[in-house]
């Protein structure tokens, strides 16, 4: 894998001089030497022997991350410093385990009284919009891992950064966390800006969301593991289904806008898949190459079938430019899963060959179900470590996980950046062994 930057820009921007005391290094039984991270503890960005050899001989050091964790001496008085929190986009496994873990660490750990819960996304901070605040407390979060969604609700669609802004100031506020995707970190850097530009000292500090683990730099997103899990429950009913009936489908459709990662996992976890289809992978339908005849022939052999498809797969069987786009900006997807059903069926009616075909579509009930048990662990960890970054006084920077340790990213190495599966890599060519279903492509 090649990194476009430089150590330079993986410095973390900090607001100023920690100079306060942890309350933590004051807890019974805290040992000074051990259980506190260092500004200069770092983690390789790649473990490639040969690039590090390659980086060494250029007189380079190697590329690394800043390592997450608690600091001896922070930035923030803990007594004094008012927090806020919001979680923006769609919903994802994981996010009440965030908001939870983020306040009993204020509250228990460091002593931070005032954590303000701001509803539905960034409308919570525009006062026409007319939400009121939570005051978050444990007692409030106590609850929540057992229901999925966010507790505090989410919104799409762009808001004022100034009223932002003017809203942080209104409510005193030093820490700002935001929890949300591509979209709130773009937002979270233009708030950061404006603070900049204000000279506040207010910390923002983002937990990357994305249920497709498609965000750059982050090699495991929160609610990814839960959304595998629940895919491979669909996978197993469609399959249950295709195999009941002479000529059954069984045709899922899972989430994956850019990145087909859930789909390629489930059916690894779930092998029970014959066809999957990603965005990244081009595929036909009509030829004798195309998915259609591949179907037919599987058919033929087994009597029955199932598919898989990413939500972005096929898009351009939809022509181009036609794409509306949804309050916040997102291209609105065609819906493969549905033309899929009709083309297939379409295909055997033409050719007199009866078939079940049952369709599943599981996205919205994966995307607000609550965590997993690794997803909870997960997310304890990211939210205590965000904690820990921001009562330190590091700003504009996210959580992420790296090479098996939390790092400190700035968002600017993030956003605009995608990952996607390659069609090199290990994850797709065990699923084309796994599926044994080859390329669906006429040009060769
Ligand atoms: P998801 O992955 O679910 O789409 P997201 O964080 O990308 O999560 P969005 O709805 O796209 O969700 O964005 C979240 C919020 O950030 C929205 O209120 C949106 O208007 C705002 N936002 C998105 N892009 C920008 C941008 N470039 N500048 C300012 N605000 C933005
Ligand atoms: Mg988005």
């Amino acid at each position: 894998m090649n990194f476009d930057f430089t150590n330079e820009e993986t410095l973390i921007e900090q607001l100023g001089e920690p100079r306060v005391t942890s309350p933590i290094l004051r807890e019974p039984n805290i040992d000074p030497e051990k259980d506190f991270t260092d500004d200069t503890a770092r983690v390789l960005v790649n473990v490639n022997p040969d690039i590090i050899q390659a980086r060494i001989q250029q007189g380079k050091t190697p590329l690394s991350f800043e390592m997450a964790g608690p600091r001896k001496k922070i930035f923030f008085d803990a007594s004094k410093v008012r927090c806020a929190l919001v979680t923006c986009g769609g919903l994802c496994p994981g996010l009440n385990d965030i908001i939870r873990a983020i306040v009993l660490e204020l509250y228990y750990r460091y002593g931070v009284k005032s954590i303000h819960g701001i509803r539905y996304g960034l409308e919570g901070f525009i006062p026409d919009c007319g939400h009121e605040v939570v005051d978050l407390t444990p007692e409030l979060v106590a609850n929540i891992l057992n229901t999925g969604g966010s507790m505090l609700g989410s919104s799409r669609g762009p808001q004022d950064i100034s009223q932002i802004v003017d809203s942080l100031e209104r409510m005193h506020v030093g820490i700002l966390f935001m929890i949300g995707g591509d979209g709130t970190l773009m937002a979270a850097t233009k708030i950061a800006e404006e603070i900049g530009r204000r000279n506040l000292k207010i910390s923002v500090v983002g937990i990357p969301k994305t249920i497709d683990n498609d965000i750059h730099l982050i090699s495991r997103s929160f609610g990814f593991d839960t959304a595998v899990d629940i895919a491979t429950e669909a996978i197993k009913g469609a399959h249950n289904e295709a195999e009941g009936y002479p000529n059954g489908i069984g045709l899922i459709k899972l989430m994956g806008r850019h990145s087909g990662f859930i789909a390629a996992t489930a059916t690894l976890a779930r092998q029970d898949v014959n066809f999957v289809l990603i965005p990244e992978i081009d595929f036909d339908l009509e030829g004798d190459h195309g998915l259609l005849a591949a179907l037919e022939q599987r058919l033929k052999r087994r009597k029955h079938a199932v598919i898989v498809v990413a939500e972005g797969a096929g898009q351009k069987f939809f022509g181009d430019g036609t794409n509306a786009t949804d309050a916040s900006g997102n291209i609105r997807l065609n819906d493969i899963g549905l033309f899929l059903r009709e083309r297939i069926t379409a295909h055997f009616k033409s050719r007199g060959i009866p078939i079940s075909l049952k369709y599943i579509d599981p996205s919205y009930m994966i995307r607000s179900l609550p965590a997993n048990a690794n997803d909870s662990v997960f997310c304890g960890f990211l939210g205590r470590d965000a904690v820990h970054a921001a009562m330190a006084g590091k700003t504009r920077m996210l959580v992420s996980h790296w090479n098996n340790h939390f790092v400190h990213v700035p968002m600017s190495l993030t956003v605009g950046k995608r990952k996607q599966v390659s069609p090199h890599s290990k994850l797709w060519w065990t699923v084309l062994e796994a599926t044994g279903q080859g390329r669906f492509t006429n040009s060769g």
